[in-house]
């Protein structure tokens, strides 16, 4: 029988939790097939680890992993999808912020439907603050601008993939995480389910401005080298000011008894702006070799294949 798995990040979610377990037993036993769930306690202070240990106790279907600390959810969702062992595994969070009834669409997605992978995305952000909406969406702008991975705007990390796909995302094994532009970069077909923003069940969200500016600098940073880019950008913008600079020097000189001229700080400033112009240029190159290193330590595969008749040497 094939064996669905649900991979739970938790962090001081003592209330949450057996409200997601009550909602999501009913949907594992109307999918019909073999199902573990594996909560991953993400070095919660409250009486989560507790609380995980004694549903685990009752339901030998509830696998967990309890952390020496936190670190952070992204590190909870690698330790979940690594320790999944179904033909389908999906991470969901526990806040029942990603309805589990949705579970039966995605399992008829990629069952029915040729799909290797199933995820959510919020058509609105109703219900969060404003000001976090607008951030959000100029994150998922600037990202998309500078990163040749497409991350798409309100999708949630919520999603059932195949194992195939899991396999693909566990290859990327570099260390600063960002798992919604790995998924994408992974490739594979993901179909989108839409839905509307729905309040977590209890406790509050583990989120903060200064946590989820973070986040989006390390998205950007692992999937984009165009901030390095910039530095040369400036270099040349500069170089190109110090040369127009220079000419309105040399047309200003010809007019006779030109009074800025008198003390000759313009060319000083000329020199100023070129020598700056020509030391970004040079830490751009630095930087170029900087990106193609930071690739390379990344380890990412050259590629992910999907299907091939060719029988693998050993
Ligand atoms: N979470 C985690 N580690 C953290 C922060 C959050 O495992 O350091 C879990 C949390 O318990 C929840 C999920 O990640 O299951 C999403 O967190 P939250 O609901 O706070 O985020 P939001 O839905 O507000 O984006
Ligand atoms: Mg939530």
């Amino acid at each position: 029988m094939k064996l669905i798995s649900i991979a739970v990040p938790c962090y001081n979610e003592e209330e949450a939790i057996p409200a997601y377990y009550a909602a999501v037993i009913p949907v594992l036993k109307q999918i019909g097939i073999d199902y573990e769930i594996i909560f991953v306690d993400d070095g919660s202070k409250d009486k989560t680890s507790i609380i995980i240990k004694q549903i685990a106790l009752e339901d030998p279907h509830v696998k967990y992993i309890i952390f020496s600390r936190n670190f952070g959810k992204e590190s909870a969702m690698y330790a979940g999808l690594s320790n999944a062992k179904g033909d389908y595994v999906a991470l969901m969070d526990v806040d029942l912020q990603d309805p589990p009834e949705k579970l039966l669409d995605m399992y008829h997605g990629i069952v029915f439907e040729g799909y290797d992978c199933v995820g959510i995305r919020r058509i609105t952000r109703k219900g969060e603050p404003k000001i976090r909406s607008f951030f959000a969406r100029q994150f998922y702008k600037i990202i998309n601008k500078m990163s040749e991975t497409e991350i798409v705007d309100g999708a949630r990390d919520y999603r059932l993939m195949t194992r195939q796909m899991v396999e693909a995302i566990l290859s990327v094994e570099e260390y600063n995480r960002f798992s919604k532009g790995i998924f994408s970069w992974v490739g594979f077909k993901t179909k989108w389910l839409e839905y509307q923003n729905v309040q977590r069940v209890a406790g509050e969200t583990k989120w903060n401005f200064k946590k989820l500016l973070r986040y989006s600098i390390d998205g950007i940073i692992a999937f984009s080298s165009s901030p390095l880019k910039m530095i040369t950008k400036l270099g040349i913008s500069f170089v190109i000011l110090s040369f127009l600079m220079s000419i309105t020097a040399i047309i200003l000189a010809v007019i006779p008894q030109h009074i800025v001229f008198a003390n000759g700080w313009p060319y000083l400033s000329i020199i100023l702006v070129f020598l700056f112009g020509l030391l970004f240029i040079c830490l751009g190159i630095i930087s170029q070799y900087l990106a193609k290193t930071y690739a390379e330590v990344k380890h990412r595969p050259i590629y992910i294949e999907k299907e091939s008749n060719i029988n693998k040497r050993k």
